[in-house]
């Protein structure tokens, strides 16, 4: 194929990323230690508005310590989102706990309150204590906040908030990760702003910080020989990646106005087929939230569009070097998670039957948008 493929959602870099690796190469601190870090550190809390930041090599392995902060141990039961990417539900595994999942609601497409509170009264009426509560801000939309967090206090859970595709996401004015009792982000190079690998966990105060940061660093006491008292992990971000997340930063804000940008074009323009008699539906805001719009995403009932499935839109798209993708397949139903519990009533099953996500990258130019809208011109007639 001679043109470029338009992907869903790839790395964008700013100019400021590589001075920034210079410093890390000059001052000849490479490691998983070092000033990059702590800098790159407290740019995320000063983002975030003042939660304490432990740099880690992933959010797969900030949500691992997440809840070994919180206590889970094998074969706890931990409440988990079912409509999300494995990553939120695999440390879960990793522990021995057992995943319980739970349905979305139909406005943001995540964690249903009514279903988990549900869920939280069954799981009681068998005299178990749930462990934690994973919830996910998916696609960059923020989840139902005051009502989840209500939920927490009231069954006394704690809340383990995965933010990792919503950073730069707002609720009632407040950045997203923020709101659990721990949060987690992800720098992977598909997410808003990447270190090419890495994530955070954001904490409420500097001790449980210092807890993570302890943990990812080997469990190694304070001594001059190496002292273990707990099993540790080699999960703390290295200093040249942290280089790049400081010059990431720097364009954030921008990352997510160009990302909105991106939503409003295809709203505005699936919302001109709707007079040829089609019917889309999207992923909604309230009045208190702002999505970072990480991936524009779509509704396309077949029964509603003329027979339309949203795998023929995907395979058009691909005939002309477009990626698109299905949304996620949520976990009740993956063999992998067969076994889990699952509580709910089919709005996540949904999602994944008629969903697709569509390029969403801060770069991407008009004749990226011209060649993706003739597509779906050739589609929607
Ligand atoms: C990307 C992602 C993660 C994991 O982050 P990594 O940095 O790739 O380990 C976790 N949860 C969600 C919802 C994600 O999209």
């Amino acid at each position: 194929m001679s043109t470029n493929r338009i992907w869903l959602s790839p790395s964008h870099f700013s100019q400021n990323e590589l001075n920034f690796v210079q410093e890390a190469f000059d001052s000849n601190w490479i490691a998983p230690f070092g000033p990059q870090i702590s800098a790159f550190e407290s740019e995320l809390s000063q983002f975030l508005g003042g939660s304490h930041i432990a740099a880690l090599s992933s959010g797969t392995a900030s949500l691992h310590l997440a809840l070994i902060i919180l206590g889970v141990k094998r074969d706890d039961f931990v409440l988990c989102q079912s409509f999300t990417f494995s990553a939120s539900a695999n440390p879960i595994a990793y522990l021995g706990a057992r995943p319980v999942f739970v349905d979305s609601e139909k406005e943001s497409w995540n964690l249903d309150p009514i279903e988990l509170e549900r869920t939280i009264l069954n799981f009681h009426s068998k005299g178990i204590h749930p462990k934690a509560i994973v919830f996910v801000h998916l696609y960059g939309m923020p989840a139902k906040i005051s009502e989840l967090i209500g939920i927490s206090k009231k069954y006394n859970i704690p809340l383990v908030e995965d933010a990792a595709e919503a950073l730069g996401s707002e609720w009632n004015k407040k950045k997203c990760g923020s709101f659990g009792d721990l949060a987690i982000l992800s720098f992977n190079g598909n997410k808003i702003i990447t270190t090419g690998g890495g994530g955070a966990l954001v904490c409420a105060d500097e001790a449980l910080a210092d807890k993570a940061r302890f943990l990812a660093r080997q469990a190694r006491e304070k001594a001059p020989h190496y002292q273990h008292e707990e099993i540790g992990y080699n999960y703390r971000m290295p200093n040249i990646l942290a280089g790049i997340g400081r010059g990431q930063i720097k364009v954030l804000d921008q990352r997510v106005a160009q990302r909105r940008d991106n939503f409003n074009r295809y709203f505005k323009y699936f919302k001109s087929k709707e007079s040829l008699g089609y019917c889309f539906e999207f992923q909604n805001e309230t009045s208190l939230s702002k999505s970072n719009r990480w991936l524009t995403c779509i509704l396309v009932d077949p029964e509603l569009n003329k027979g339309i499935t949203r795998e023929y839109i995907r395979l058009e798209l691909e005939k002309e070097n477009i990626e698109s993708r299905p949304l996620w397949k949520p976990m009740h139903m993956q063999p992998v998670f067969k076994d889990a519990p699952y509580f709910g009533s089919g709005v996540a099953e949904r999602l994944f039957e008629i969903g697709l996500c569509l390029p969403s990258g801060s770069n991407l130019i008009e004749e990226d948008f011209d060649r993706i809208f003739a597509v779906l011109d050739s589609i929607f007639i």
